[in-house]
């Protein structure tokens, strides 16, 4: 391809935008990569919370799930990436109830698994024409019956919950199963984490481009498309410190809540059935608190990984603490800190965004009530803000109680005579959706249709 063609512009620099910008640079398109932040990676976001290069630690995504069919752990398999196990199930999982200020021995914790996965198949079989439900909680009300055991509400909602980002009211009564299938019956060795975390799948796809393709710390505020789509420079893209880019196509990897916040204005305007439908898809918050200790405290077997849940009275849906010591090194083989990573999911998700110190008190002051022998204090500590953060507006997308059947395809498909590409997680249908691989294909999908075009116009 010639070197005189106006390049794509990508919008973000995450996964899906650096997926984009290697394929095409591997099929000799020129490119210009505009990111907002100051760095690269998006939602992944790996942090050396004590700057020790052994406490690296996700604010984002942690797991690659379904990690043998999974292309982001076979692109690290092949820089040497190791990757742990990481099982939540009954036999990794300790269950500590708020209101008895007690742990459920080991028996209810087995039983709460047990009849988790037996309401998952209940859940499927309830069909929602021969019961209506307006939305996944009522649904779930139903299927737990009329007086649920704590610890079985709680772990229907805070799994619901945290994996769509959106709380059950919110979300369509038909989403459901796959995800929570996953947590109950995934394959033992499908879930991993990754030493040294999702950075080194960030820095492997940045490493495939120059520095004058990337520019960091450039806001995009106006997409315009001119209306003679033949001209050599079709799309104009500026930023909000004034700056204008030309490129024969602009690839859009924002995530949707951003496209939700209208921070960007596309000039035509999108379509109304597009504004609709970035209206409809629902965009969940999900918030970590990640820490690291001088100990692991929390282990009952010190070799041994240990994950726990503290159900909050009432029941919310915090309380999840996940044991990421064996992913925190370097790298392969590198020393490692004992780290824990605690979820919140929405509703708390907006709280922790605008108040992380108190969220790390908060989570602080359940382990101590939990371990109350044991507890020392952290050595460093670590929030993210998903759902305030300018640049992501929210954590992943979740089929909202409004979102209709295609509302997903609709959203992928390119606009302005196909000048105008949509990638990003949201766009992954049927290959991840929400999920980083999601991220990975649907950039790599707008590239090919770029790469598909060039090549029929010459
Ligand atoms: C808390 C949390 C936990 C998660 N857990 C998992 C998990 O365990 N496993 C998994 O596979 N996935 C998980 N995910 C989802 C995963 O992180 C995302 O699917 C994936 O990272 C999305 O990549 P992306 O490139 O589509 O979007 P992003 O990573 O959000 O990239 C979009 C980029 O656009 C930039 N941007 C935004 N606005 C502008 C603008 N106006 N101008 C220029 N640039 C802009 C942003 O700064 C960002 O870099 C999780 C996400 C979160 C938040």
């Amino acid at each position: 391809m010639t070197q005189k063609q106006k390049p794509v512009i990508i919008i973000g620099g995450g996964i899906s935008g650096l997926s984009a910008a290697k394929r095409l640079k591997e099929a000799d398109v020129p490119i210009i990569l505009l990111e907002g932040r100051d760095r690269l990676g998006g939602r992944a976001h790996t942090l050396d919370i004590a700057g020790n290069q052994a406490s690296w630690v996700e604010l984002g995504p942690f797991w690659i799930e379904d990690h043998l069919t999974n292309p982001a752990y076979h692109l690290l398999r092949d820089i040497g990436a190791e990757v742990h196990q990481h099982d939540i199930g009954a036999s990794t999982v300790r269950i500590y109830d708020q209101r008895s200020a007690r742990w459920l021995g080991w028996t209810t914790t087995l039983w709460a698994f047990i009849k988790l996965g037996w309401s998952f198949s209940r859940f499927g079989k309830l069909r929602p024409n021969t019961s209506t439900f307006n939305n996944l909680g009522e649904r779930i009300d139903v299927v737990l019956g009329k007086r649920p055991k704590r610890e079985h509400l709680y772990l229907f909602k805070i799994f619901s919950e945290s994996l769509n980002g959106g709380s059950t009211c919110d979300t369509h009564q038909n989403q459901l199963s796959d995800d929570l299938w996953e947590f109950t019956n995934h394959d033992e060795k499908s879930q991993v984490l990754i030493s040294g975390g999702f950075r080194l799948l960030v820095e492997l796809l940045r490493d495939s481009l120059s520095a004058d393709e990337v520019m960091l710390s450039q806001t995009v505020s106006r997409i315009s498309i001119q209306q003679d789509t033949s001209a050599q420079a079709p799309v104009q893209v500026a930023t909000a410190d004034g700056k204008i880019f030309e490129g024969s196509h602009v690839i859009v990897t924002v995530p949707l809540g951003v496209l939700k916040a209208g921070t960007i204005t596309f000039d035509p305007p999108l379509p109304t059935s597009k504004q609709d439908v970035i209206e409809r898809i629902g965009f969940g918050s999900v918030e970590k608190v990640v820490m690291t200790f001088k100990n692991s405290f929390w282990r009952r077997n010190p070799k041994k990984q240990d994950h726990f849940f503290s159900i909050p009275d009432p029941i919310a849906s915090h309380g999840s603490f996940f044991d990421v010591s064996m992913s925190s090194g370097a790298g392969p083989g590198s020393p490692t800190s004992p780290c824990l990573a605690s979820v919140f999911g929405p509703p708390k998700a907006a709280w922790v965004a605008e108040n992380p110190e108190a969220a790390v008190e908060e989570a602080l002051s359940e382990l101590q009530m939990m371990f109350p022998d044991t507890f020392e204090p952290p050595v460093a500590t670590a929030a993210s803000n998903w759902t305030t953060s300018p640049f992501s507006g929210g954590c992943y997308p979740y089929t909202s109680v409004d979102t209709q059947p295609g509302d997903f395809i609709r959203f992928a498909e390119p606009t302005h005579h196909g000048r105008v590409l949509f990638a990003g997680d949201t766009c992954a249908v049927g290959v991840g959706l929400g999920y980083v691989e999601g991220a990975m294909a649907a950039g790599e999908r707008a590239a090919d249709t770029i790469i598909a075009t060039v090549a029929d116009s010459q």
